[in-house]
């Protein structure tokens, strides 16, 4: 997408120098005036009535004043800080609840603390659709993450209920007490609990004031048993699904200048504490090839850490664990964090060393998509660990702290989260956009936990830099609405699509269709319109996805010709004449050829981004245009392509070329030597000079050519016996 195309405050990381003020400017304002949404309801009557049927007061204006009022229930003054069981937890799930009933919701909490909000059916046998997040925070946290997912969750039913269509299905909305594993250093509480997959022992971990969990739920009069966390799984052939919505927490979607993406999948995560012990001693007196010092060391592994995490391949590539798809998925999903450490006795005029058995230690975070990879990763940083700490003289002890198997989103229920949040962005726009995006997760989420109970579909939502953990985390207005009514567009197509019969027969009594088999017909025409496969979806979204990125680099090429174009009338010098009529050739020629790819019968694999990487993705249609742009089809002379380099600074590409051999270069481009007579011996030998002159004729100015004719007329006509004197 050309940067015209994405609105004021979503401008890509790499042009944020050139554009700052604009930047700056629109995004201090929370209400977005991009053209991806339509007016706020101010401009004109009309819109604002189109603002109304989109349920704006319900979906944007209530759902921001919500999340701004849970922001506010913090347990300290100055920041948001909400952790399992704590009093600001208690009165955010008290707001909740209300909030829940006010939907038209019977709500109740569980002996975990997690807050459930049902729709009771009409139909009791249904399956449930669950929807949830989570609603503790971490310290000096933002107000979306997780809120968002609970607030949209209970708009788009409240929006439902105002459609008049809530009660046709069981929704249970659920609160989840705990995610973020702050207090207990454990993550999950909630979700895991629910799914079924919480250890009893979880009951008897203590916070850090030393209070259990158990103890913890006690003193806000929850009695628990190891019997009754059993009970609180819920029974897997009662639900359907789990659908979870989530802020981005990454800077992807910002760069798409999309609201909405669907998730495909969270990535597997293992937490490792690597603790390396030496020598203590005085940092004046031990000679520095005497010492075993564990900070140097420890400094040697995590950039070791570092550069494994960046190049998997060229550690991975000949041990033959991995297999290609493997080494490609790490290549575009591996992530690793080292976020703490520590020294002892940490003073500046001591080197540190093997006291308190925790003389350096520090964490090691490490994400990927691929379970296989993570654990070749785990596998070989182990082994290159104990080779540096051997050779450094110090011990390393590698401790595993925590693994979870990646998860991937389920293909059905992805397909109708896309087709929902494709319809939320439609309908405030009213214009067809682009495909939504399809995301990788980073970061850990409850639909991990939940997918031991049921399948999981997952909507990322975007925030404003990616930024999340922070209270500078930020979602705009309109994009809160977005989520809430892709929500909306999912609850219709989950009744539209899954329409139990029975119920479908008492719609249709209620709304005055006297027919008995009614909804027999219409559940017949049903299943033959239902979700195409997932395959055939997928297969639908990259071709979409590919001639997408064509028509945009097309649209791009035909700009650089038109402009090109314009300078060859101005241009007057011969080479610049030359050298534009070159470039105007090769673009046509790429807009030729490229054309007949536009509809590929299958489309080629785009590489789909971690939601959590910092860096940009590269747009194919402006590095397509640059690489035309540069093409050179034939080389002045021969270069050692291996010998060749490739610099990219952030302002400019350096590319040197290692000459095959020696000599002087007067052009990149090859040129054929016209003043070079042609030798075939076939020819006549004559045919070379004819051709030296014709060439010579053509190249020169107004005097080369009066003087090519005078030779060739008075040759012809006998009036000198050397045609070529007046070149000697
Ligand atoms: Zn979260």
């Amino acid at each position: 997408m050309t940067t015209a195309g994405i609105p004021h405050s979503y401008i890509p990381f790499s042009l944020l120098f050139f554009l700052l003020s604009s930047t700056l400017s629109s995004s201090s304002s929370s209400s977005s005036s991009s053209h991806l949404y339509p007016g706020t309801g101010t401009e004109t009557a009309e819109k604002e009535g189109k603002t109304r049927s989109l349920h704006s007061e319900i979906l944007r204006d209530e759902a921001v004043a919500r999340l701004n009022d849970l922001g506010k229930v913090s347990d300290a003054d100055d920041y948001l800080e909400r952790t399992f069981m704590s009093p600001a937890s208690v009165r955010a799930g008290t707001l909740i609840r209300e909030w829940m009933e006010d939907a038209g919701l019977r709500t109740w909490f569980d002996s975990m603390g997690n807050l459930h909000g049902r729709v009771e059916g009409m139909n009791p046998s249904a399956q449930a659709l669950l929807i949830g997040s989570h609603m503790d925070t971490v310290v000096d946290a933002g107000i979306f993450d997780g809120s968002l997912g609970i607030i949209s969750a209970i708009s788009g039913l409240k929006a439902l209920k105002s459609n008049g269509k809530l009660g046709e299905l069981k929704r249970p909305v659920i609160s989840f007490s705990d995610e973020e594993g702050v207090r207990f250093q454990s993550t999950f509480l909630g979700s895991a609990a629910v799914a079924g997959v919480l250890p009893v022992t979880a009951l008897n971990i203590s916070d850090k004031s030393g209070v259990t969990l158990q103890d913890v739920l006690k003193g806000n009069s929850i009695e628990i048993t190891e019997e009754s966390l059993l009970e609180l799984k819920y029974d897997p052939a009662s639900v359907w699904g789990y659908v979870e919505l989530h802020i981005e927490q990454g800077p992807v979607l910002e760069w798409t200048g999309f609201p909405l993406a669907v998730v495909k999948g969270i990535a597997g995560q293992t937490r490792m504490k690597v603790t390396v012990r030496g020598s203590q001693g005085h940092a004046g007196t031990v000679p520095m090839s005497m010492r075993r010092d564990p900070m140097a060391a420890a400094a040697e592994l995590i950039v070791l850490l570092e550069c494994l995490c960046k190049h998997p391949r060229e550690f991975l590539s000949d041990g033959g664990n991995c297999n290609e798809h493997t080494l490609e998925s790490l290549s575009t999903s591996l992530v690793c964090t080292v976020g703490e450490i520590s020294t002892w006795p940490s003073a500046s005029n001591v080197i540190p060393g093997q006291a308190r058995n925790y003389s350096v230690t520090f964490t090691v975070d490490l994400r990927a998509i691929d379970d296989v990879g993570r654990e070749a990763v785990v596998y070989e940083l182990s082994n290159q660990i104990y080779k540096i700490c051997d050779r450094r003289s110090v011990s390393c002890i590698i401790e595993r702290k925590h693994d979870a198997n990646a998860v991937m989103c389920d293909h059905e229920l992805s397909s109708l989260l896309r087709s929902a949040a494709y319809t939320a962005v439609q309908r405030m726009t009213g214009e067809i956009h682009e495909e939504v995006p399809l995301l990788m997760s980073g970061a850990g989420h409850d639909a991990m936990a939940i997918s031991h109970l049921t399948k999981v579909g997952m909507l990322f939502v975007r925030c404003r830099g990616g930024i999340s953990h922070s209270p500078e985390e930020h979602v705009l207005d309109d994009d809160v609405w977005a989520a809430g009514l892709a929500v909306l567009a999912f609850l219709e197509s989950h009744i539209l699509y899954y329409l139990d019969i029975t119920l479908d027969y008492f719609a249709n009594l209620k709304s005055g269709v006297e027919t008995p088999n009614y909804g027999w017909v219409l559940l017949g025409a049903l299943l033959k319109t239902r979700i195409p496969s997932p395959a055939d979806d997928e297969k639908k979204l990259r071709a979409h996805q590919f001639s997408q990125g064509w028509k945009r680099m097309a649209e791009e090429l035909a700009l650089d010709l038109e402009e090109l174009k314009k300078l060859q009338c101005i241009a007057k010098r011969p080479r610049i004449l030359s050298f534009i009529f070159s470039e105007i050739r090769n673009l046509e020629k790429t807009l030729k050829d490229d054309a007949n790819r536009a509809s590929p019968a299958t489309a080629p694999q785009i590489p789909i981004p971690i939601a959590t990487s910092a860096k940009a993705l590269v747009n194919p249609a402006l590095s397509y245009v640059t690489l035309a742009l540069c093409a050179i089809p034939k080389l002045n002379k021969e270069i050692k392509p291996e010998k060749c380099k490739v610099i990219v600074k952030p302002t400019r590409v350096i590319i040197t070329l290692f000459k095959a051999c020696k000599g002087n270069w007067s052009d990149l481009h090859y040129k054929e030597d016209k003043l070079k007579p042609n030798l075939d011996k076939e020819r006549d030998p004559m045919a070379g000079i004819m051709d030296l002159m014709k060439n010579m004729y053509e190249e020169g100015d107004e005097d080369m050519k009066r003087t090519i004719d005078k030779a060739w007329t008075d040759a012809r006509y006998g009036n000198t016996g050397d045609s070529l004197k007046g070149f000697r």
